[in-house]
C-alpha cells in the first residue's frame, strides 16, 4: 500500500500516557500530603475523561479543563485545595515522566527509510505535548506536530482533520493513513475525513464501528507489514 502521509496519534499509541499519568497523579497527591491509593486514580481518571469529553465537545475551554478536573477531585475528597496549583504540579511531573510505548522507537526507525513523511496529530495541551514528544526522543521523526489546543479543534471534530490536512498541504488525491488507539477520536474522525485508518489495539478489544478500520494491529511493528 502506498501512502503519502502517515499521521500518528501520540498518547497510548507512541507515548505511554497511562503510565505517565499515574506517576504524575501520585506525585501531585503527595504534594498535598495525601497518600494515593488505586481508587483515587480511578476516580480522577473518570473525572478527567468526562472533562476531556466536555472539551472535545466544545462545552469547556482548555483553561477550564485544567482547573475543573482537580476541583472536582477535591470535591470528591471533601478537601480544600488549589486546583490550579495541583494542575501545574501535575503538568511538571508529566513532562518529566515520559515513556514510549513498546516498539515505538524501533517502528519509527524502521519507517524512516521508506521515505513517507510522518506527522503527529494529538489531542492535548501544547505546554505538555511538545516537551513530552521531545523528552521521548521521537519528535525529530515528524515533519509536523499538530496539537489540538493550538489549532482550536479536538479530535474527532472534523475541523481537526481538515486543519491538519491543510497544515500538511495534503492534496485531495493523497493517501493518508491515520494510526491511533482511540476508536472515537482517531479512527472515526479520520474515517469521516476520508482517510485510511490503522487501529492500534494492543488489548484485543472489539469494536462496533459502522465501518471497520482499514487495518487493525496489536503490536506497533505490524505496521511495517502493511506498508511494505
Ligand atoms: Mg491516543
Amino acid at each position: 500500500m502506498t501512502y503519502q502521509w502517515l499521521i500518528f496519534d501520540a498518547d497510548n499509541t507512541l507515548l505511554d500516557f497511562t503510565r505517565s499519568a499515574r506517576i504524575a497523579f501520585t506525585e501531585t497527591l503527595r504534594s498535598i500530603d495525601l497518600e494515593p491509593d488505586g481508587a483515587f486514580f480511578e476516580v480522577y481518571h473518570q473525572i478527567n475523561v468526562e472533562c476531556w469529553g466536555d472539551l472535545e465537545a466544545g462545552r469547556i475551554s482548555p483553561e477550564e479543563l485544567k482547573i475543573l478536573r482537580f476541583s472536582r477531585f477535591l470535591d470528591y475528597l471533601g478537601k480544600e485545595g488549589n486546583p490550579g496549583e495541583m494542575n501545574a504540579y501535575y503538568f511538571d511531573v508529566l513532562k518529566r515522566s515520559t515513556f514510549r510505548v513498546d516498539g515505538a522507537l524501533d517502528l519509527l526507525e524502521a519507517l524512516r527509510p521508506l521515505g513517507i513523511p510522518m506527522a503527529i496529530a494529538t489531542n492535548g495541551l501544547a505546554e505538555v505535548q511538545r516537551p513530552r514528544l521531545e523528552q521521548a526522543g521521537i519528535d525529530h521523526f515528524f515533519e509536523e506536530i499538530i496539537v489540538s489546543e493550538e489549532i482550536g479543534y479536538f479530535k474527532p471534530n472534523p475541523g481537526f482533520f481538515h486543519t491538519t490536512a491543510e497544515r500538511l498541504r495534503v492534496q485531495e488525491s493523497d493517501r493518508i493513513l491515520m494510526i491511533g488507539d482511540s476508536l472515537h477520536s482517531d479512527i472515526e474522525g479520520a474515517q469521516r475525513a476520508g482517510w485510511d485508518t490503522c487501529w492500534y489495539n494492543p488489548n484485543g478489544d472489539s469494536h462496533s464501528l459502522a465501518s471497520s478500520p482499514s487495518f487493525i494491529i496489536s503490536r506497533l511493528h505490524q505496521l511495517m507489514e502493511i506498508l511494505t
